[in-house]
């Protein structure tokens, strides 16, 4: 029997599974996925990923608000966000943080609202899933800011640079691959590879970044196994070996009763 792995970020709430959810989730458990985070983008979502954890056994809920979607973000939903995070079915804050590739909400709002929830995230000790893009200086200055002592949580889909993947390890933070990685000439490849396994979480970020072979296509948990295989590859591990570890990394991490 292979070893099992764990998506660790999936949009499982998402319309595109609206006519066939039963079938994804069926197939992550034939792909040996044992276990599956579903991630809130915003109040709406949250609250869906929570009635999914509580539909199914092997999903977990994160609760958090998008840095797209900041801007739609009121005091009575962050209050609302934060009963969620009371519920024994979500395991992180999530996810949160800033990009300014896209600037859908203003940057200072999205400063304000990812403070907000580095607070919260650390009152109810929850670890964090932390998103960025093109905003690594103001990501590290409120990182050192609001900095603590024993603060968890992973940068997902990462897509910086070396420089910056050492000052997330230097924060105690983990790092988690996506499908990215399997594409042709990426450039997280060379930053992935030094990235030690111990600190690596594995995902696929569905429906978004479908991994090769599935490249353009609706993404799914069942294809985090390519992404696992692709670190096998490049760190020239055991497929085994990176299951078995990048596993009981999200384990520890989130604290999954598996
Ligand atoms: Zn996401």
């Amino acid at each position: 029997m292979p070893p099992f792995l764990i998506d660790t970020h999936t949009h499982l709430d998402f319309d595109r599974y609206d006519n066939d959810r039963d079938e994804v989730i069926r197939r992550a458990a034939e792909a040996f996925v044992a276990g599956m985070l579903t991630i809130g983008v915003d109040y709406p979502s949250s609250l869906a990923a929570v009635r999914l954890a509580e539909e199914y056994e092997q999903i977990y809920a994160a609760v958090g608000v998008h840095p797209h979607d900041a801007n739609a973000m009121d005091d009575e939903q962050f209050e609302n966000l934060c009963r969620l995070l009371e519920h024994p079915q979500v395991v992180a804050v999530g996810e949160v943080g800033l990009d300014y590739h896209y600037d859908y909400s203003p940057r200072d709002v999205q400063r304000r609202v990812f403070r907000r929830f580095l607070d919260v995230a650390w009152e109810m000790q929850k670890p964090l899933i932390i998103h960025t893009r093109e905003a690594d200086e103001d990501m590290f200055s409120i990182l050192r800011e609001k900095s603590r002592s024993g603060w968890r949580g992973v940068f997902h889909c990462f897509s910086s640079d070396e420089a910056a993947a050492r000052k997330v390890l230097d924060f105690g933070f983990h790092i988690s691959f996506t499908g990215n990685i399997t594409f042709k000439n990426s450039r997280s490849v060379p930053v992935m590879k030094n990235v030690p396994i111990e600190k690596m979480l594995v995902e696929t970020d569905c429906p978004f970044m479908a991994p090769e072979p599935y490249r353009g296509r609706r993404n799914e948990p069942a294809y985090v196994v390519h992404v696992a295989g692709k670190i096998a590859k490049e760190k020239e591990l055991s497929f085994d070996t990176v299951a078995q570890i990048t596993t009981q990394n999200a384990i520890r991490l989130f604290n999954l009763p598996l």
